[in-house]
């Protein structure tokens, strides 16, 4: 027998994405459907740097792996993302644990272009 999946909330209303995602805070929006917004970082660290976010919250990429639908519609806002803005090619990072650099306890593709992209811990 299965066991039941813990319910979480999908909105917090203290984590900024989650109000991003909600249109109570602007963002620069590259790509947007049911399941995923796409928008520009507020202090791009490439040429390109735009944030993949599900609109659920989830707290990290551990959390998000745990729902593969959610996870795979993050993976093709990636894609979209590369498509609407004509990447020929990008990094895709996903932070994770505040020692990795992650700031933003809302789980995020960062998808980085132009330049010689290069990504270290804590950047
Ligand atoms: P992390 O460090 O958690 O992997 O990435 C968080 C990213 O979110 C950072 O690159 C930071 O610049 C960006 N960020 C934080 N707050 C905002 C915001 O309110 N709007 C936008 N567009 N980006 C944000
Ligand atoms: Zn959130």
């Amino acid at each position: 027998m299965t066991q039941p999946v813990p319910s979480r909330p999908h909105f917090d209303p203290d984590c900024p994405f989650c109000r991003i995602a909600a249109g109570e805070i602007p963002a620069d929006v590259v790509y947007s459907d049911e399941q995923v917004l796409a928008f520009r970082d507020i202090a791009p660290k490439a040429p390109v740097h735009v944030l993949v976010i599900p609109r659920p919250h989830f707290a990290d990429v551990r959390e998000l792996g745990a729902d593969p639908e959610s996870a795979a519609a993050v993976l093709a806002g990636v894609r979209a993302v590369a498509e609407a803005l004509a990447l020929p090619y990008f990094t895709t990072v996903f932070n994770t644990g505040a020692a990795s650099g992650q700031t933003v306890l809302h789980a995020h593709a960062h998808v980085l272009s132009g330049n010689g992209v290069m990504w270290a811990h804590g950047q």
